[in-house]
């Protein structure tokens, strides 16, 4: 059948923007720079340190001067730019916000009811320079409230910081080590990532132990000839790696971006860029497939330059090695230039006190109850080890890794799937060993009471419907778009168009575009900078929606652009009429496609939810994306015509005017509503 046409986009564009010093280096010449980049980080980080001193001070001072106007302004005035609550209250009853630390600007923003703007350039005044993604400590954080009129009550996993500080305090200087990098493999679908990790296990494991199975524990740690040992996450695909960013959770230290040689840059690539450099993550390029007969390196390089990525041999900063993850070949330099990153990132932790780490995947299992991949950071975990993560507790009863060695003991960078807990923890969660077992109980005992109570707290996003009122209360100064469409050129349109939307108090700002389907990525996206996604000609995953309708992000999908472009206006203007609201009431998947003389191509679906009519309103849907709107013309169960079928059954249908069908195809039953504007 082959893969459907999705709309790709024309690859082998004129690459525009070369710079001009593209001229490979020598390997010489490249260490040499190296050598001079080492000096070079010493010294700025003696400078950063200066600088970071000066900026306390001036933060310090702006506190002062804050706290002084403050001071003298509580019994009279208020701030105008706080909401009503507030400026009724005359300072003792200030609102107040349950706040973690290292929770991102936009989040602070919406737990505060502010645009992220405003608290970016409070922000500023403090000399806090920060970008709406960065993720600010609990001082800074309590600063600013006071600044705002709140009053700020930590919202830290409960405990978390008891244990964090504990944990800090355990640390004895004798005991530091370097511990080995911590890599997660990113790139676009089909680009490699799994065929260079898969290489890199199999070249690298120590032959006398692999006497295990291999377990697919979603890490895994090599250690090459010369000694050297890296850790490979290899579950978090981004999506996971921006959820656990979302919870200011960092496992990884570099990060490695596949690109496939006779691709070019996609969607997930620039995803990737985009998260990596948010998380402050050294990216090193792997251009991948060189083996190939149409592989053209340079193309890439050219196309990850308009993406702001410069590699060393372009003249910029990124380290860049062309391999060909299938036979292996250079995949030992792209380890050499990840020891070598990992060089500059100095990284170190006591190997001996107790451990302390990160969930980077958990299940229950069947016959063994719940067991989790932990990765530890810092200590060394042992068999018997109490331990707190997340909302759980337990006891390490037994260890092993990827290749199925059981382990007495884990020390820094070294991931382990574990058994013994009492409940399943989530990736992210932090992990404590502790010395009393009751304690632990209690900590996660609250923690759940705690989850419990910020479950039935969740504020709502942005809507375009509400968006007018949000403004005209001064909450909003910009209107944060995700642009998902099927090609190219109408995400291009679509964007260039909604961003030159004026408005005498909005701006537009298209935060995201891509082609493809709108995924859970998205979503998360869209949460974090409470943005609203439109959709052109694509739909979203069945996960994406179920996340959106958690989340409170909204999705607007699109068929006609000037519809899309218009709504943004209306909304903006106030006058946003009442909308056709689309539900999808039943989906079913295309299992088989039989072709009937005279009648044309039956779908042979099964139906995954809802229930299908004859002459139902359908849509197909090929790779998240619209192909075909129309009804259902016949439908059978078995030879019989039938008028309806129900969910978990098997049927055969044709779509009125379509024959096109394809196995995998998705086909959604719609319906339409009328959804009145909120006012
Ligand atoms: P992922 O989706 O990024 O994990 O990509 P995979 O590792 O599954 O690879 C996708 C396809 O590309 C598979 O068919 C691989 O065999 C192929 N592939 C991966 N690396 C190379 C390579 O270096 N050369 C060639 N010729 N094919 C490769
Ligand atoms: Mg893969």
């Amino acid at each position: 059948t082959g893969k459907p046409a999705t709309g790709k986009p024309a690859t082998g564009k004129p690459a525009t923007g070369k710079p001009a010093t593209g001229k490979p280096a020598t390997d010489n010449k490249e260490k040499k720079v190296k050598k001079h980049f080492n000096h070079g980080k010493k010294s700025r980080s003696k400078v950063r340190k200066q600088k970071i001193h000066e900026h306390q001070v001036a933060v310090h001072d702006t506190f002062k001067k804050t706290m002084a106007s403050i001071a003298s302004d509580s019994k009279s005035k208020t701030k105008k730019s706080r909401t009503k609550q507030s400026s009724e209250s005359t300072g003792e009853n200030r609102p107040v916000i349950k706040v973690s630390e290292y929770v991102p600007v936009a989040e602070l923003a919406k737990q505060m009811d502010i645009p992220p703007n405003s608290l970016i350039a409070k922000l500023m005044d403090m000399g806090v320079m920060v970008s709406i993604n960065k993720t600010l400590d609990m001082d800074t954080i309590t600063l600013l409230a006071e600044e705002l009129g709140y009053d700020v009550e930590p919202m830290v996993e409960y405990a978390e910081d008891i244990l964090k500080t504990r944990d800090e305090n355990s640390v004895i200087k004798a005991n530091i080590e370097e511990r080995p990098p911590v890599v997660t493999v990113m790139g676009h679908v089909d680009h490699g990532k799994t065929t260079l990790l898969d290489y890199i296990r199999e070249a690298n494991v120590v032959s006398d132990e692999s006497g295990g199975i291999t377990q697919h524990i979603g890490a895994y740690s090599v250690k090459l000839p010369d000694g050297h040992k890296i850790s490979f996450i290899d579950t978090p695909g981004h999506e996971a790696f921006t959820a656990m960013r979302a919870r200011g959770a960092s496992v990884t230290d570099i990060v490695i971006l596949v690109v496939a040689a006779d691709d070019s840059v996609m969607p997930q690539t620039i995803e990737a860029i985009n998260h990596a450099k948010a998380a402050n993550i050294p990216i090193i390029i792997a251009i991948n497939k060189i083996d190939l007969a149409n592989a053209d390196p340079e193309q890439i390089k050219g196309d990850l330059s308009r993406h702001n990525i410069l590699v060393e041999d372009w003249g910029g900063n990124y380290q860049c090695q062309e391999i060909s993850a299938k036979n292996g070949k250079n995949v030992d330099k792209l380890l050499e230039k990840i020891l070598l990153e990992s060089e500059m990132l100095e990284l170190k932790a006591d190997s001996l006190k107790n451990a302390s780490g990160i969930i980077i995947d958990s299940k229950l299992d069947k016959g063994r109850g719940p067991v989790a991949t932990i990765l530890v950071q810092s200590g060394v975990l042992k068999i018997g080890d109490a331990f707190i993560t997340g909302m759980t507790t337990g006891r390490v009863r037994a260890m092993h890794d990827e290749y199925g060695i059981p382990f007495e003991s884990a020390g820094p960078s070294v991931p382990v799937q574990i058994f013994g807990m009492k409940g399943v923890p989530s990736s992210g969660d932090t992990f404590y060993v502790i010395d009393s077992e009751n304690e632990a109980r209690e900590i996660a005992n609250q923690r759940r009471i705690m989850k419990r109570e910020q479950e039935s707290n969740r504020n709502k996003g942005v809507t375009l419907e509400d968006v007018f009122d949000k403004i005209k209360d001064g909450y909003i100064k910009e209107l944060n778009l995700i642009i998902k469409a099927d090609v190219d050129g109408s995400m291009d349109v679509l964007a260039e168009s909604l961003s030159k939307i004026t408005h005498d108090e909005v701006r537009v700002k298209v935060i995201h575009k891509g082609v493809g389907g709108i995924n859970e990525h998205d979503v998360l996206l869209a949460a974090a900078s409470g943005a609203i996604i439109m959709g052109f000609h694509v739909r979203p995953t069945s996960l994406a929606r179920d996340l959106a309708e958690s989340e409170k992000v909204e999705i607007k999908l699109y068929k006609v652009i000037y519809e899309a472009i218009e709504d943004v206006e209306k909304a903006l203007s106030g006058m946003l009429t009442p909308t056709i609201k689309e539900i999808i009431v039943g989906t079913a998947e295309v299992r088989d496609v039989f072709k009937i003389p005279k009648v044309g191509n039956i779908a042979g679906c099964y139906i995954t939810k809802g229930n299908f009519k004859r002459n139902a309103k359908i849509k197909l849907i090929r790779d998240s994306i619209e192909i075909y709107e129309s009804k259902i013309s016949t439908l059978k169960r078995f030879k019989d015509d039938v008028a309806e079928v129900n969910q978990g059954y098997e049927c055969g249908l044709s779509i009125e005017g379509y024959d096109d069908i394809k196995v995998g195809d998705i086909i959604e039953v719609i319906d339409y509503q009328e959804e009145a504007r909120k006012i």
